[in-house]
């Protein structure tokens, strides 16, 4: 309808969910791709990326205060990152979901996170933690027309 243009379509939510250094060269990255492919969601950019660290230091601004951001930084800087948007409904909150909580022993198994690692320094994996942050990481990894626009063939056997 005329109203549809002004309708958020909560179909294309977008996440920003990264491969760590130790994801790849742990050879995680298609297991990691298969799991949101599977699921239904679309994936919109991805490239490999070897983090500096004044990139890393603006993505954690957050957690600068902590005793552990040195260890974080030297740990994300370590070796090349496969940085990905996903799009579909919801998409942020089941990533995190599908990532597992950020502290591996504490992530049930069937999640990334719980399937493929055990030390919170060497978890595998980022997903974006609010729709908000989710559009400040893809600005800060990925230039606009780096992110691709297209209708899944797809999209009305896993929409309804
Ligand atoms: N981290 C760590 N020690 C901690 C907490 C976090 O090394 O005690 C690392 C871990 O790799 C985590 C990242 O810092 O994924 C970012 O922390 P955050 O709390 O944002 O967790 P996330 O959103 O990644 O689950």
């Amino acid at each position: 309808s005329i109203f549809s243009a002004f309708v958020t379509d909560m179909t294309t939510e977008r996440t920003f969910i990264m491969v760590k250094p130790d994801g790849v060269q742990r050879g995680l990255v298609g297991e990691i791709i298969k799991r949101f492919e599977t699921r239904g969601y679309k994936l919109v950019a991805c490239k490999m990326l070897w983090p500096g660290q004044d990139l890393l230091k603006k993505h954690y601004a957050e957690l600068s205060d902590k005793p552990f951001f040195p260890k974080l930084i030297a740990y994300m800087s370590s070796g090349p990152c496969v940085p990905m948007v996903w799009e579909g409904r919801e998409v942020v909150k089941m990533g995190r979901m599908m990532l597992g909580a950020t502290n591996p022993l504490q992530s049930n198994p069937g999640t990334i996170r719980g399937d493929f690692c055990i030390d919170v320094g060497r978890n595998i994996c980022h997903g974006s933690d609010g729709v908000e942050s989710a559009k400040r990481e893809i600005d800060l990894w990925f230039q606009p027309n780096e992110v691709a626009k297209y209708e899944s063939h797809s999209k009305d056997w896993v929409y309804e």
